[in-house]
């Protein structure tokens, strides 16, 4: 049954269509456009003059633009969309209206946050500031992907007391928050011990998602917010850069042109574009999209192409609640792919329904690479390993966030560096003790099992019940399986549940590829978009502007913790430092810091 409809600054209970299966980049939204304020209005202004028309135009118009010859009736016309750099005249000759603005954050999700959140500190006004993207609030694509892997808004994150994307001091911390709503002092001896004698500290996601909704308000960021999404960055012709966002039209979810118009909107949402495009034109654009979609392992992907049957093999970033439903039906075997924390959280959501409800549910877990010890290069760079999950409190080590890893790989270049991001990654999850309390139990009863090797295919079991998976044995596993001659085993499972992850590769991004492949952006030494240490997208200079990226697209740079919290502050800081070199916002100095937090404590607006 659908649950009532989103209030004010709550995160829609549908999943945001950008992380469909199957590698389909994003798409999505919903509505919103709030006028700039006085001191630098965006306004739509006429371009100067009519450009040359591009020369080599081929037979048929690209993908995503409009019918070749004359003006497009502001969509994108076959020259801008193989042009790299545009006059103000190709724009006009298209009819797309333009908005100036210094600064363009694209995402609109906690990436864009807190980049805004610092040049707010820093001083720089909301109409100088323009958020482009699909979110009505900035943790909705991360509220959902949480939610869905069985993070809802009561358990604890992963990340830790310090993490606080409300607040870029990091002080007061989760803990001393809670210790103070709850008047308990559990949370302080808990950093206070951690880790030698409790878990890490991690505050409750609902915490983080309220304490944002506080910082949102406080610096008025859905004042810079217009819905949409953005289709391509492209540079400009005497500097700055054009960035095309299709917005939405207002409360339908469809590009303006396919909608009825004024049905409502989100809210504070008094404009309309009527366009099917409309070109923001910025010195400085800022990229944070998170992760293209969801990918599922390449024997599931093919399952679900060729059976047509997405009921039995979910990605645990799907909805996928009716397996559990399902499961207190019918008792039945689970097969959980992965060994990351969301294979954790997902098999926890298991015990706990069978511990609950007293159901019959079997757990096969298989395992690609299975850890059973300590390991690592040296004494001093291990991981602890056993039972075949490899644990790690963070999904690095710490010291990649301030100590003498940072310090390390931002003097690392090409072939070095790659090998230093390989030595220290891996999936890891942290050590629980209601995890380990729970396998273990499983382990004994037998009701959760483990597998080892590479899963070669799978098919639909014997009178379509169910699915069988042919597994080539690892014979380096430290378990001892029975296999065919040919190396093989098969294993039987009601419903799979790959916990491998999110799509990575950034060429299955369309706005990354277009960067990529019109803009200069170039790829790292780890396969994803290069920046600086400063974050500035090498490759993208346009006269006076620059482009910078943070998050997940950007792994593999100078900073390994880009996609946390802490990295993407980090990495907002260190934009912030290079646009106040430039001059757009005051430094952040002591005295600067010191006044802002003291106005933070006490919920004032910046100034
Ligand atoms: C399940 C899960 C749990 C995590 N837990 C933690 C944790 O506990 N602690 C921690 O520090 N980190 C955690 N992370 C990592 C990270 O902090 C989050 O993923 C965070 O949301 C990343 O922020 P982002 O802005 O880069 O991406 P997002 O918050 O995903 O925002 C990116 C936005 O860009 C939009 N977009 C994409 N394409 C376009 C386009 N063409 N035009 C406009 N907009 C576009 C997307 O729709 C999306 O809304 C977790 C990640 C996941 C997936």
């Amino acid at each position: 049954m659908p649950g009532p409809p989103p209030g004010p600054g709550q995160p829609n209970p549908a999943p945001p269509q950008h992380l469909p299966p199957h590698h389909v980049p994003p798409q999505h939204i919903p509505p919103q456009h709030v006028p700039p304020g006085p001191a630098q209005p965006p306004r739509q202004v006429p371009p100067q003059r009519p450009g040359q028309p591009p020369a080599g135009r081929p037979a048929q118009p690209p993908p995503g633009a409009a019918p070749r010859g004359g003006r497009s009736g502001g969509d994108l016309t076959p020259e801008l969309v193989e042009t790299d750099v545009w006059t103000d005249a190709m724009v006009e000759q298209a009819g797309i209206p333009v908005v100036d603005v210094p600064f363009v954050t694209v995402g609109s999700g906690i990436g864009s946050f807190v980049t805004v959140d610092y040049l707010r500190v820093c001083g720089v006004p909301l109409d100088q500031i323009v958020v482009l993207g699909p979110q009505d609030v900035p943790w909705h694509s991360y509220e959902y992907l949480t939610r869905v892997s069985q993070i809802p808004r009561t358990e604890r994150l992963r990340s830790d007391s310090a993490s606080t994307p409300d607040n870029i001091w990091g002080f007061p911390s989760y803990a001393v928050r809670e210790a103070w709503a709850d008047k308990s002092l559990k949370p302080l001896w808990n950093v206070g011990t951690e880790p030698i004698f409790s878990n890490y500290y991690t505050p409750r996601a609902g915490h983080a998602f309220e304490s944002m909704e506080a910082e949102c308000n406080r610096i008025g960021y859905l004042q810079c917010l217009r819905l949409g999404q953005v289709r391509m960055i492209r540079r400009r012709a005497g500097g700055g850069y054009y960035t095309i966002l299709t917005p939405q039209a207002a409360g339908t979810g469809v590009a303006p042109g396919t909608a009825t118009p004024n049905q409502g909107g989100a809210q504070g949402n008094p404009q309309q574009y009527t366009t099917k495009r409309v070109a923001f034109r910025s010195q400085w654009v800022h990229v944070a999209i998170g992760y293209p979609g969801i990918k599922l392992l390449p024997d599931l992907q093919a399952f679900r192409e060729k059976y047509r049957d997405a009921s039995k093999v979910v990605n645990a970033y799907e909805p996928h609640e009716t397996v559990y439903q399902a499961l207190q039906r019918r008792p039945g075997t689970v097969m959980i792919r992965g060994a990351g924390i969301v294979a954790s959280r997902v098999l926890q959501r298991l015990i706990d329904d069978r511990d609950a409800l007293g159901l019959q549910t079997q757990i096969v877990h298989l395992f690609r690479t299975y850890v059973d010890k300590s390991h690592g290069p040296h004494i001093f760079a291990r991981r602890k390993g056993k039972d075949g999950w490899a644990y790690q409190g963070f999904n690095y080590p710490k010291s990649v966030w301030g100590g003498q890893l940072k310090e390390k790989m931002r003097k690392l270049e090409g072939h070095e560096r790659a090998a230093a991001y390989k030595q220290m990654g891996g999936t890891n999850t942290p050590v629980r003790k209601d995890w380990q309390e729970q396998l273990k139990r499983g382990r004994r009863e037998g009701w959760y099992r483990v597998a080892v090797g590479k899963a070669e295919s799978l098919v639909p079991g014997p009178g379509g019940q169910g699915v069988v998976a042919t597994v080539r044995v690892d014979p380096h596993a430290s378990i001892t399986q029975d296999a065919r001659p040919d190396g093989t085993f098969e294993l039987y499972a009601d419903y799979v549940i790959d916990c491998t992850g999110l799509e990575a590769d950034v060429r299955e991004h369309r706005l990354l590829a277009d960067l990529l492949d019109h803009t200069g952006a170039g790829i790292n030494p780890v396969g994803r978009m290069d920046v600086g240490r400063d974050f500035e997208l090498l490759g993208c200079r346009s006269g006076n502007g620059k482009i910078y990226a943070s998050g997940s697209a950007t792994l593999g740079g100078y900073f390994p913790g880009v996609d946390t919290f802490l990295g993407l502050q980090i990495a907002g800081l260190e934009i912030v430092d290079d646009l106040a070199r430039q001059g757009f916002c005051k430094k952040l100095t002591p005295w600067r810091s010191t006044r802002q937090w003291w106005r933070w404590v006490r919920g004032k607006g910046v100034d």
